[in-house]
């Protein structure tokens, strides 16, 4: 079995800076991710937002100009992505050719935007444009963003994640920030024993490190790694279960649109393997359609989603477009179903044999490859190979599957149903 994620090489360097290399010969480029283990977890208290905000002021303040980057990239033909920020992680990732002098201008570029910045540029700009940047993330209506800050803080009742749903932050902690914010996240977290760099592409790693050694990327500069989150063997209990809202209620009239929605989420034990409701959602959704769609047409889609966040895991149910008289029912169907689920031995085995079968036909490049690795690193501290991947959804039992069941329970369940 080709196994790419069994390929890469590590090396530590001296600064503390790890590198995973897989090389793969003869290809004329490399791709290459820089991850910081820390993002909007890491976000002090009433600060929320810092870390999604230091990205934007660590591009402001390149010595050499953001302009300048992207021209660089593009004069030869590769690209960038100067900054993502997640909860458990900062990104910053770019394909470039194959070449030695290249690759030490890339390298030296990042380096400094890495490691070496002082934050003295663009404070009041860059707060405008990151104030900007949170009004347009926010939905229509102020309600509909009430109602999603109270279920979130249901769910993660108590748990630091409740405190905030984006690692945006909010318009009244933006205002907060000081250059000495900023500069105290960028010298805590941007540090090289908290950054691993993942390289897939014709260089190996003996070259990489070669090059990488005479860059910033070399520079010595004191912090240390941020551990993996402990996962919880328990997740919070919701402080509220249902909240309902009448959308005609709340703006007085109706706005012409005759839809409402369900969403209903459920917070799983971090300790629980990871495929167990990443293969109940799988189950769970072609029952919810049959029942909630085609018998009983009150909806046009159904989904289910699972979101690891290391920690704890996620399961989310979701569906819109149904009339008003419909909400109650939608909400039975959802509570029976999820029990009904796991005594479908057949659906079972279609599932399980679709989720391992489907891993083997991944068409993967060495961008997905280097996204991956880096979710692995984000998830599990280490890159995990194919063939650890496959014995994980093998393994799975009808039993392992059933554990999920008990965990939604409607009062486990953290439910926002908007009638029209
Ligand atoms: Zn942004």
């Amino acid at each position: 079995m080709w196994d790419p994620y069994a390929e890469f090489e590590t090396e530590v360097l001296p600064n503390g800076l790890t590198v995973h290399c897989a090389h793969w010969p003869n290809r004329p480029w490399i791709r290459v991710g820089f991850q910081v283990h820390s993002g909007a977890d890491q976000d002090p208290s009433d600060l929320e937002g810092l870390a999604h905000f230091t990205e934007h002021m660590v591009v402001a303040n390149l010595v050499t100009g953001s302009d300048f980057v992207d021209k660089f990239f593009d004069r030869h033909g590769g690209e960038v992505t100067l900054g993502a920020t997640a909860f458990p992680y900062i990104r910053y990732t770019c394909s470039l050719p194959n070449d030695p002098s290249t690759a030490l201008n890339a390298f030296s570029i990042l380096g400094n935007l890495l490691f070496t910045e002082e934050m003295s540029e663009g404070l009041e700009k860059e707060r405008k444009i990151v104030l900007e940047e949170e009004l347009r993330s926010r939905p229509q209506f102020p309600w509909e963003f009430d109602l999603i800050r109270e279920v979130g803080r249901s769910l993660f009742n108590g748990h630091h994640r409740s405190r905030h749903l984006r690692p945006l932050g909010y318009a009244e902690t933006i205002s907060r920030f000081t250059q000495k914010d900023v500069q105290t996240y960028y010298d805590t977290h941007y540090v090289p024993a908290n950054v691993s760099m993942v390289v897939v592409g014709g260089m190996n790693l003996r070259e990489l490190v070669k090059i990488i050694s005479t860059t910033p990327l070399a520079a010595e500069k004191p912090g240390k790694r941020n551990p993996l989150p402990e996962a919880l063997d328990k997740a919070p209990s919701p402080l509220q279960s249902v909240y309902r809202v009448s959308r005609q209620e709340k703006l007085g009239v109706s706005d012409g649109k005759p839809t409402g929605s369900y969403t209903s989420f459920a917070l799983l034990p971090g300790t629980m393997q990871y495929t167990a409701p990443l293969l109940y959602a799988l189950m769970l959704r072609p029952l919810l359609f049959k029942r909630i769609r085609e018998e009983k047409n009150l909806t046009y889609n159904v989904s289910v989603r699972c979101r690891n966040h290391t920690f704890l895991r996620e399961i989310k149910i979701e569906c819109d477009s149904f009339q008003h008289e419909s909400a109650d029912l939608i909400d039975d169907l959802v509570d029976k179903s999820i029990q009904d689920v796991v005594n479908d031995l057949d659906a079972f085995e279609r599932q399980k044999t679709s989720m391992v079968k489907s891993y083997t036909l991944t068409d993967l490049n060495a961008k997905s490859l280097v996204s991956d690795s880096m979710d692995d690193l984000t998830y599990w501290g280490r890159i995990i190979s194919s063939i650890e991947e496959m014995e994980r959804r093998q393994s799975l039992t009808i039993e392992n599957v059933r554990e999920v069941v008990s965990l939604l329970e409607k009062n486990r369940r953290v439910t926002a149903i908007v009638l029209p």
